[in-house]
């Protein structure tokens, strides 16, 4: 028998801990257990029909053929005008690329610049995918734990200590998963203060809920508030939680030519470009009437609010209150020691979670998977019947900690 011998780039990541905990909770639903699911982050809304329209219009109008690696020019075109009026980002079509969502672009990103030895700084929390998509591509994670009493932000001084000739890139998520929280302006202005410093490093701005929005203050870019940086600034976005796309896989970004031609280069060879037909329908949605983008984010931040006043209402729980986004990421330190009636100890995160699952058959992912512990991460991108049903669980599970 040969046996198969796997590369590094892959033996040294990890299957992503959220597809993981949501099979878990798959297998037993399959056993025929009552499972309340909260690990999945994508909007349970369908996509809406006019942008489903224009895709089916795209498939008979024989939309159906490679398009240009960057994207079609409709899509390149709408892209440019969101950036224009949302981010005050003018920017030329070589500045712009388009891949099959947002994780493919990121990916590509740190493919095309990051080499062994170099570093990516991560703040934690963050989302699972960072520091895979890093070694994936054989440069070095550091993390740098940010704190529950910033609003787990990274802040000025904890870059500073972090940055080192090896820094290739700063990673930044706002609003992030699985916080929830954003940066306002002025803190990302303290960012950019202490990147001017550092002429090596690159960021790289997650924006992908920047619409799901809820804060009082507004949503703020680094490239709108540093446009000094722009020439090291690559801004990623895409349509699927925006605009529940998610399965139609449509990511892009804006960014120094230099960079932006490296990973249309390297998807040139490794998937030509993604879907004709969704590229189409991804251009409609971006520029077609944003009403229903605006009702979702009602329904979104509705289930937010009151989910997240259940979980403060449960002894051993408090979480931070969202700026956007569909997540809630509930602090546990006050249930950490404490026994389930089994008398197993809850020890950490993956306990509490484990636990939950196990008796109430709700599905969580803990929070040492995004780099920060004792927490647990939900999506409330669930309908506010199975979030209420889901905090009802739960508290009776912490209720019955001792
Ligand atoms: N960034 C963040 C922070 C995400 O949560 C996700 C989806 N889970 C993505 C990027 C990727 O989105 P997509 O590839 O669907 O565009």
């Amino acid at each position: 028998m040969t046996s198969l011998k796997l590369a590094r780039r892959v033996t040294d990541i990890r299957v992503s801990p959220s597809t993981a905990a949501a099979q878990r909770a798959r297998d037993l639903r399959a056993q025929g257990r009552d499972i309340v699911d909260l690990t999945v982050g994508e909007p349970d809304f369908d996509t809406p029909d006019p942008i489903k329209e224009v895709a089916i219009a795209a498939i008979r109008s024989g939309d159906t053929k490679y398009t240009p690696v960057n994207g079609t020019p409709a899509l390149r075109k709408a892209i440019r005008q969101d950036y224009a009026t949302r981010l005050s980002i003018d920017c030329a079509d070589d500045q712009i690329c388009v891949g099959g969502g947002a994780k493919q672009i990121i990916f590509l990103g740190l493919m095309a610049t990051v080499e062994p030895g170099d570093e990516v700084i991560i703040p934690a929390p963050y989302w699972v995918s960072y520091p895979d998509m890093v070694i994936a591509n054989g440069g070095t994670p550091v993390i740098v734990p940010c704190v529950e009493a910033d609003r787990f932000k990274l802040t000025p001084a904890s870059l500073e200590a972090a940055i080192t000739p090896a820094t290739r890139w700063l990673v930044l998520n706002s609003p992030s998963n699985p916080t929830g929280v954003a940066y306002t302006a002025d803190e990302l202005r303290g960012l950019a203060d202490v990147l001017r410093r550092h002429p090596q490093v690159f960021v790289l701005s997650d924006e992908i809920y920047d619409r799901i929005w809820y804060a009082d203050f507004s949503a703020a870019s680094i490239a709108t508030v540093a446009p000094d940086l722009a020439d090291r600034t690559l801004v990623v976005n895409g349509v699927s939680k925006s605009y529940a796309m998610t399965g139609w896989r449509i990511g892009y970004a804006v960014g120094p030519k230099a960079l932006i031609a490296a990973i249309n280069k390297l998807q040139s060879q490794m998937s030509s470009c993604p879907s004709s037909i969704s590229q189409a329908a991804a251009a409609f949605a971006l520029t077609a009437d944003q009403s229903q983008v605006a009702e979702t984010v009602k329904v979104y931040r509705a289930r937010c609010e009151a989910t997240c006043a259940s979980l403060n209402a449960i002894p051993g729980i408090s979480c931070l209150q969202p700026d956007g986004a569909f997540y809630l990421y509930p602090n546990i330190s006050g249930l950490i020691g404490k026994r389930t009636p089994a008398g197993k100890q809850i020890t950490c995160d993956l306990d509490f979670v484990l636990y939950l699952l196990d008796s109430e058959g709700v599905a969580a992912i803990h929070g040492a998977a995004y780099g920060l512990e004792p927490h647990f991460r939900i999506s409330t991108a669930t309908s506010m019947e199975i979030l209420e049903d889901a905090c009802i669980r739960i508290a009776r599970a912490c209720g019955n900690l001792t």
